[in-house]
């Protein structure tokens, strides 16, 4: 393979072969292929477009370069679901455990932060101990013990993924649908789950801003799970704001004990259950979605699905007592409150303003090797069409130094448009995608 001449293909519009993208995912994933050519070829992608057979080959090529978990010892449905990535987005960690509640399996591949958006992983490593780069045996076996696991694509399983996902995070190649669609579902097909939902973000805060395009993202992740014999389906959802109101990765923690205890309402709750209650009907754990969103609000209301967090954060070896005892989670040094300058409407968020506000107070990475800071954070309390009243507060940044916490606070201010018209909150669901 002459990795130069795949460059050079891709750059000038041209098609690659189904082996040709193995071999040179196969070469990156084995360290064959260094960094600069795979960001190249990246870029070529990301800008020319890759077609649906390209697509599909390189899911082909990431699930093939690991294990996948065979979960057909597992007793009950096994469940997965992802998203496509969004601001505030810590619904994976209500979904999986309310799910566990239901009786379903879950077994999870999650990532990191990418681009502007959180990770699930980096929000789980802020829990003091708690391990999510485990081996194919211990997800098994914590599998049939407590029914859920999330962790990380590792050597072992999709390294391929862990490596571009890495890559496209800082050479600015995320937002490129047969990337996206790759990395997702060669994360979800290598993970072995029956079942697979997919929750792709629409809006400003989204990679697909577009909903037609969201659209098709959902197809086409759809199809590679039905192609393999997986029953998928995808929900488009919201993300012209940051779905809860923390934007950083201990407070989304926070915030989703906070849902889990039944003391948050909003629109990250309402997610949560609605995306809970079509895994469920998808499992046959429900009659229908509307059947499992109200199973999931009962095992809500009764603690269960905190109960199954906390086996989860025991099993990975995080202290469960942060559970407990949010003040054990880290805390930034400064927080400076933000006060809306006039009154009116919120009738727009720069969502992915505010994700990328987050990424640099910490939150996030400029480079592969950068270590992210857990406690920083942005607040945005305030919602699209709430009113607002000059030098009410609308949310809040937590840093690590008062002058960065200020700049960050005036920035913040400047995302959000406040109008004189009252505004219609946006739905939180836009359409479904069924094979
Ligand atoms: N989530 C993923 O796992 N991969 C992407 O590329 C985007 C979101």
């Amino acid at each position: 393979m002459n990795v130069v001449d795949l460059i050079a293909r891709k750059r000038d519009g041209g098609e690659l072969a189904r082996a040709e993208l193995a071999e040179l995912i196969g070469g990156y994933a084995g360290e064959q292929v260094p960094d600069y050519q795979m960001a190249a070829f990246l870029m070529a992608g990301y800008l020319n477009g890759f077609t649906r057979a390209e697509a599909e080959a390189m899911t082909e090529a990431m699930v093939a370069s690991g294990a996948t978990l065979d979960l057909s010892g597992l007793r009950g449905p096994t469940v997965d679901k992802h998203s496509t990535g969004g601001v505030a987005d810590g619904t994976t960690l209500i979904v999986a455990p309310l799910a566990a509640a239901l009786g379903m399996q879950v077994v999870k591949l999650s990532g990191r932060g990418l681009g502007h958006t959180g990770g699930t992983l980096d929000k789980l490593e802020s829990i003091p101990g708690m391990r999510v780069e485990l081996g194919e045996r211990d997800m098994l076996d914590q599998a049939e013990r407590i029914g859920l696991v999330v962790a990380a694509q590792s050597a072992e399983l999709v390294p391929a993924d862990r490596a571009i996902y890495a890559l496209r995070d800082v050479t600015a190649t995320v937002g490129n649908p047969a990337l996206i669609a790759a990395s997702v579902m060669s994360k979800k097909l290598a993970g072995g789950a029956g079942v697979i939902l997919l929750d792709v973000k629409t809006g400003p805060g989204a990679f697909m801003k577009d909903p037609e395009a969201a659209t098709e993202l959902a197809r086409l992740c759809t199809d590679l799970g039905t192609a393999a014999g997986r029953n998928t389906a995808a929900l488009i959802t919201d993300m012209s704001q940051p779905l809860g109101d923390l934007v950083g990765n201990a407070v989304e923690v926070r915030e989703a004990v906070e849902v889990l205890r039944g003391e948050r309402q909003g629109p990250l709750t309402e997610l949560s259950l609605v995306l809970t209650g079509h895994l469920a009907a998808q499992a046959g754990v429900a009659g229908d979605p509307a059947a499992g969103r109200e199973a999931a609000a009962a095992a809500l209301a009764d603690g269960r699905g905190l109960e199954r967090l906390r086996a989860m954060v025991q099993a990975q070896g995080g202290d469960a007592k942060v559970l407990d005892d949010l003040s054990l989670l880290p805390a930034a040094p400064v927080t400076v409150p933000v006060v809306a300058g006039r009154t009116g409407w919120l009738a727009g968020v720069d969502t992915e303003g505010v994700g990328r506000l987050a990424a640099s107070l910490g939150a996030g990475r400029r480079r592969k090797t950068d270590r992210i800071d857990p406690a920083v954070a942005v607040e945005l309390t305030a919602k699209l069409g709430d009113r607002i009243e000059a030098g009410a507060p609308v949310g809040a940044i937590m840093a690590a130094d008062q002058a960065g916490a200020e700049r960050a606070a005036a920035g913040l201010l400047e995302l959000l448009d406040i109008g004189p018209e009252p505004v219609q909150p946006p739905p939180l669901v836009r359409g479904e995608v069924h094979p």
